[in-house]
């Protein structure tokens, strides 16, 4: 089968043919309908993280059950599911609590997941280890649905840590409206009645956040222009929340404009800025975190919101065989919402519907 792999820090992906993994006992083949590209998957690429190539990229998949091992009671062939990406040891306190995000055996994990340090999903078919780590999709579209295991559970339980730090009159600026910005708009529109301010270089991502919940859009090209216009909208206060979906070094000089005393700091972007947090470098009160990923069960709430209608990924699809094009159009900062890969013929699990057509762009 077609695979798109890492082969080695410097180098880009390649695809290649790799043989259709079987499952054994407890575990679950998944036919995968769609694998979201993120830039996480860029500095996999790019920078010295530990991770020992080759290994299939994508850790933002979703599809069906094509194949289950002994043992697999919940599950069936052809069920629509999202792959939990985070995977855990599967027994510490964490990983009871279904944080496998924060698990306490990570370091002596071989990866952190499939698409980091094992297989995943930018393939026909993806091998997953374990029942728990797959979430049924219902009704959704599993190339819909993909981008909410990561790009809208990330910045889900991001919100939600912050949650009993903001105000209902509280103004939250969200730093990038990208994948994991677009959909932290929706996300805060369900979470929290506060007034959303989208923060982007692009114009068209702008208008795309306004279109999905913010009450304004901010050109943040030039950080101390961005930082009068945003400060004005929230007064002396600062914004109650700066969630910052890039991390890179001018969105935290920005945030850093931005925060008032006791105003929440979160950095979820692997941009690699950094911030000298010291007395007098920041307001008094502020809470500085660095959440990572979520939760199966944060997985399944947004799956929840998803199937409800409250949220949706804004995806563009390609086909699998695309992947290195498109890891340029996502470092060149033109992808809108949320590029996924498909698989050729992956549109439908057999006899069942499925609408969408790969859009080649
Ligand atoms: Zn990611
Ligand atoms: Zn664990």
């Amino acid at each position: 089968m077609k695979a798109v792999r890492f082969v080695g820090v410097g180098n880009k992906a390649e695809i290649q043919d790799v043989p259709k993994p079987k499952p054994g006992s407890g575990q679950i083949v998944v036919k995968i309908g769609a694998g979201g590209v993120c830039h996480s998957d860029l500095h996999v690429m790019e920078e010295e993280l530990g991770f020992k190539p080759p290994f299939t990229l994508g850790h933002e998949n979703a599809g069906w059950v094509a194949e289950a091992g002994s043992g697999i009671t919940g599950l069936k062939e052809g069920d629509a599911v999202a792959v939990y990406g985070p995977w855990g040891c599967g027994h510490c306190h964490a990983c009871q609590l279904s944080t496998e995000n924060y698990c306490e055996n990570w370091a002596s994990q071989p990866g952190f997941g499939g698409g980091l340090g094992y297989d995943g999903g930018m393939a026909e078919y993806m091998l997953v280890p374990h029942e728990r780590l797959l979430v049924s999709l219902g009704t959704l579209n599993p190339a819909e649905a993909a981008p909410l295991s990561d790009a809208a559970l990330t910045p889900y339980h991001a919100i939600k840590r912050a949650l009993p730090q903001i105000n209902p009159d509280d103004a939250v600026v969200v730093l990038g409206v990208g994948g994991l910005g677009h959909m932290a708009v929706q996300l805060l529109r369900v979470l929290a009645p506060v007034r959303i301010i989208a923060g982007d270089v692009d114009q068209t991502k702008l208008d795309q956040a306004k279109k999905l919940g913010a009450d304004e859009g901010v050109n943040t090209k030039d950080i101390n222009d961005a930082a009068e216009q945003i400060l004005k909208i929230t007064g002396p206060r600062g914004a109650g929340l700066v969630l910052d979906c890039v991390g890179v070094q001018p969105t935290l000089d920005l945030g850093a404009k931005l925060l008032g005393r006791n105003s929440v700091w979160t950095i979820v972007g692997l941009g690699g800025g950094h911030h000298d947090f010291h007395h007098g470098s920041t307001p008094y009160g502020v809470l500085m975190g660095i959440p990572y990923w979520g939760s199966r069960v944060e997985l399944m709430e947004v799956i929840a919101i998803a199937q409800a209608g409250r949220i949706h990924s804004e995806t563009s699809q390609f086909p699998l065989e695309e992947a290195v094009g498109v890891y340029e159009k996502l470092k060149a900062g033109k992808i809108q919402g949320r590029a996924v890969l498909i698989p050729s013929g992956h549109s439908a699990y057999k006899n069942q519907q499925r609408v969408p057509e790969v859009a080649h762009q």
